[in-house]
């Protein structure tokens, strides 16, 4: 029942319109032109929230099964069509795929003004998460410096314990170190919990802390998506509800999400650099369809949540990230003002 077509939610939206205004049909021009170029060119859409859902005609293109990244809303107080890719496509670069332009957003274009050519065209190319690091003043590759060489053995640092909601261990992670001049090497290695106890390996696809978020999820409280055991661990001692997956920042995915479903407020805590902006737009497009509400943020002081911490900050004083809050926040103020006026 959940999969309606956009062209069930279109007759749906037209007829609220319909009970607000006499001249109903002219009113949802722009609904209809967005959406019939998206049946077309994408396939039908599927109900999710106040939101139809689409394969991106970018980015999911390629005729391969996705979980579809492209939202459209219709509000009717603007009398504008809201398109959003949430793994980051431009508005531009989707409509430019419909054979549609900006203006088309609107039910009545003449009341906007539109720059004439194509000064946004440039970002077409360039995802969402690489402006975002370019905003802030970031390397978009990983340089990393010269280490030296080893200067002590390889010693275990910490074990992190991955658990069911029911508290069962599923998995578990050592974290080691092996000091070099210049810092130290990270390494990481992954168990899995079995009849005949630990065995070496990966271990199913879950958040670290499970029975805490589990909890969370049903009792509507803020949930922290940290970068890493160490910095949920660090959220924890802080008074937070964190955490995390295990395998490094790009190892989150759809699966980590669906324990989140029906979660009310996520904060995702980037690290600042360019994999940690790539991890929280993967991680916000996962769930953007699963959960009411989605912040971006990052150390006021320093890399990661664990230098915020020891900077005497605290959880509250995490800055959103340009660009990347704004872009996942937009979706949940224009959800809101739509549920309002329906
Ligand atoms: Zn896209």
């Amino acid at each position: 029942m959940d999969e309606r077509s956009g062209r069930i939610m279109r007759a749906a939206h037209i007829g609220g319109g319909a009970r607000h205004r006499g001249n109903a049909v002219h009113d949802t021009r722009s609904w209809e032109t967005i959406t019939a170029a998206l049946d077309r060119v994408c396939g039908p859409g599927k109900s999710s929230g106040d939101w139809v859902r689409y394969l991106c005609p970018v980015h999911e293109g390629d005729g391969r099964p996705h979980n579809p990244s492209l939202g459209v809303v219709y509000n009717r107080r603007k009398g504008k069509t809201v398109v959003r890719c949430f793994a980051g496509c431009t508005d531009e670069a989707v409509l430019a795929r419909l054979g549609l332009r900006i203006r088309d957003l609107f039910d009545r274009p003449s009341d906007h003004q539109f720059s004439s050519g194509t000064g946004s065209s440039r970002h077409e190319s360039t995802s969402l998460a690489d402006r975002a690091i370019l905003a802030a003043g970031l390397s978009l590759d990983r340089r990393k410096p010269d280490p030296g060489r080893i200067v002590g053995r390889t010693r275990t640092i910490a074990t992190y314990i991955y658990r069911r909601p029911d508290g069962r261990p599923e998995g578990r992670i050592t974290r080691r170190h092996t000091p070099r001049e210049r810092g130290h090497d990270k390494h990481f290695s992954q168990e899995r919990m079995t009849e005949n106890g630990w065995c070496s390996g990966g271990f199913a696809p879950i958040p670290f802390f499970l029975p805490d978020i589990a909890a969370a999820v049903a009792d509507g409280a803020d949930i922290y998506i940290c970068e890493g055991e160490q910095d949920a661990c660090a959220g924890r001692r802080a008074g937070l509800i964190a955490t995390t997956n295990a395998g490094g920042a790009l190892s989150w995915h759809a699966d980590h999400a669906a324990w989140l479903r029906g979660a009310h407020h996520i904060w995702i805590v980037t690290d600042r650099d360019a994999p940690g902006y790539r991890r929280a737009v993967r991680v916000a497009a996962t769930l953007w369809s699963l959960v009411d509400d989605i912040r971006i943020v990052q150390a006021r002081d320093g890399k990661d949540l664990t230098d915020h911490f020891n900077a005497g900050h605290l959880g509250e004083e995490l800055d959103p990230v340009p660009l990347l809050d704004n872009h996942f926040r937009t979706r949940q103020s224009l959800s809101g003002e739509v549920r309002r006026l329906s």
